[in-house]
């Protein structure tokens, strides 16, 4: 595969012994990376660690300078990486492109934002002092990454940090390191010191976990992926009382009331569920119907499923395309089977795993008690479970372990106030199918995992405050 902008990263390819990159529409290798090992990653945090202070001693306006054109250098080679990151993780190439805009955005925000890490001047406890705050970056940083937005999940990360001060080292995962080597060397160009923030891609992922959470100069872990590794890091932090931010599985309750307007509905779950063959951890995982409008609303969503067309991320059309390998398409299938056999009905979909895809599908007559509402389906599948009232639509809703996103459909104010506030939610959407943007906290309660990425509280999640008491004025 030849490319200008993978010609970037030609230090990174290997011939035998490295991460193997395949293409899940057609199972072909795309490529092989550097693997690196606990003393290469060992050594390049030592790296990061040493050019930090200079970083830190810039303004946030020189840094922000920097960080902007890493902006401008993504934008301007969007086409490309989507192309690759399409092919590496199977999303369609208009998702993709989508994706580097929603990724470069969070470049460009807290670029700005780095400028407002303000601290405060309290009223002091006695005549004679006063009380201060500054805010300063938490020190080098390692962060952790899953397949399932190649990109966005890393600039959430290092564009706060390196916003604050910090540096940082990126452990991206196996199956899409090609995305995360070309933002490297994006950003490498647009003039952030190489050593500062590094991209590691390896096969032993769970080594270089314990390394981040045992190397005495990494003060803080981000990590999103699953709850299952969530609570491995969160056990191996505690050696060092690393700082975490888990962004970690959810179990969305998509709540669709009487009062909604149903084909808006349609159109969130179409959004929320089969966005990246709904593989994010803030898709629909449980649709929730109200019984008066059930009937109505399976059949318009059912009409509106079968237009999705399936196929490889770059065909014209495509809107739903292969799972990241067919492991899952397996597991998704087996899920499906599992239902069926416990009495759900199949409405569309369900005809079983074809390599990595796996067809869009509605199930109804579920319970909330069936694994299939119960676990993260990580798949095009909408099981539809029937409720009563609003109190039993809580009820369901907050049923699980998770407290990620939820989602709700319905034009009564007061029932959206309502309902909204006993979400056990970390985020909840009205009225609308997607709710992720860098203006906003992104993050979960409960076993959905800590922090916030986003938004100011983004910025924060890379600092800490230190209180400074200005006492002897005299007074
Ligand atoms: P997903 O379902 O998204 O693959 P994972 O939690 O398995 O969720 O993976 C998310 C990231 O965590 C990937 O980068 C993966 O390589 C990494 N990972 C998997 N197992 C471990 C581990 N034991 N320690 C550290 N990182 C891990």
């Amino acid at each position: 595969m030849t490319s200008h902008i993978l010609s970037l990263i030609n230090d990174s390819f290997c011939d035998a012994d490295g991460v193997a990159v395949y293409n899940p529409a057609n199972d072909q290798l795309i490529a092989r990376v550097k693997s690196h090992d606990s003393d290469m990653v060992s050594a390049i945090i030592d790296k990061a660690d040493a050019v930090r202070a200079d970083w830190q001693m810039k303004t946030a306006q020189q840094r922000a300078n920097i960080l902007r054109r890493w902006h401008e250098l993504i934008l301007l080679n969007s086409d490309e990486l989507a192309r690759i990151m399409s092919m590496e993780s199977g999303k369609p190439f208009r998702e993709a492109k989508g994706e580097v805009a929603y990724g470069a955005s969070y470049v460009e925000w807290f670029a700005e934002e780095g400028k407002r890490a303000y601290g405060e001047v309290i009223p002091g406890f006695s005549p004679n002092s006063r009380t201060l705050t500054i805010r300063q970056p938490v020190g080098t940083c390692a962060a952790i990454t899953p397949w399932n937005f190649p990109m966005a999940m890393i600039t959430r990360k290092v564009a706060p940090a390196l916003a604050a001060g910090c540096a940082i080292v990126v452990k991206p995962p196996e199956a899409t390191p090609l995305t995360a080597l070309i933002l490297e060397a994006l950003a490498h160009q647009a003039g952030i010191p190489a050593d500062l923030f590094r991209v590691t891609p390896t096969k032993t992922s769970s080594k270089i976990g314990a390394l981040f959470c045992s190397h005495p100069l990494i003060r803080k872990l981000s990590f999103t992926g699953s709850t299952h590794v969530g609570k491995i890091l969160m056990a191996q932090a505690a050696q060092q009382v690393t700082r975490l931010s888990l962004e970690l599985g959810g179990n969305a309750p998509f709540i669709v009331f009487e009062d909604a307007d149903l084909d808006a509905a349609v159109e969130g779950v179409i959004l929320s569920k089969y966005r990246n063959a709904g593989q994010t951890c803030v898709c629909a995982n449980r649709l929730l119907v109200q019984d008066g409008v059930h009937d109505a609303f399976v059949e318009k969503l059912v009409a509106r499923v079968g237009q999705l067309q399936m196929g490889d991320g770059l065909s014209e059309g495509v809107d739903l395309g292969p799972l990241i390998d067919a492991r899952e398409a397996a597991r998704v299938a087996g899920l499906v089977e599992e239902a069926a056999a416990a009495g759900c009905a199949v409405r569309t979909g369900g005809t079983g795993a074809q390599g990595a895809f796996y067809p869009a599908t509605v199930l109804t007559g579920v319970t909330r008690d069936m694994s299939i509402v119960q676990d993260e389906i990580f798949g095009p599948v909408a099981p539809v479970i029937r409720f009563k009232d609003e109190a039993e639509a809580i009820s369901i809703a907050n049923d699980t372990i998770y407290g990620l996103a939820a989602y709700l459909y319905s034009r009564d104010l007061g029932r959206v106030w309502r309902v909204m506030e006993k979400l056990e939610y970390g985020m909840v959407a009205i009225n609308e199918g997607i709710l992720s943007t860098e203006t906003a906290p992104f993050g979960g309660v409960k076993q959905s995992g800590m922090g916030r990425e986003g938004s100011r509280h983004g910025l924060s999640d890379y600092m800490n405050i230190k209180y400074a008491l200005m006492g002897g004025l005299g007074a």
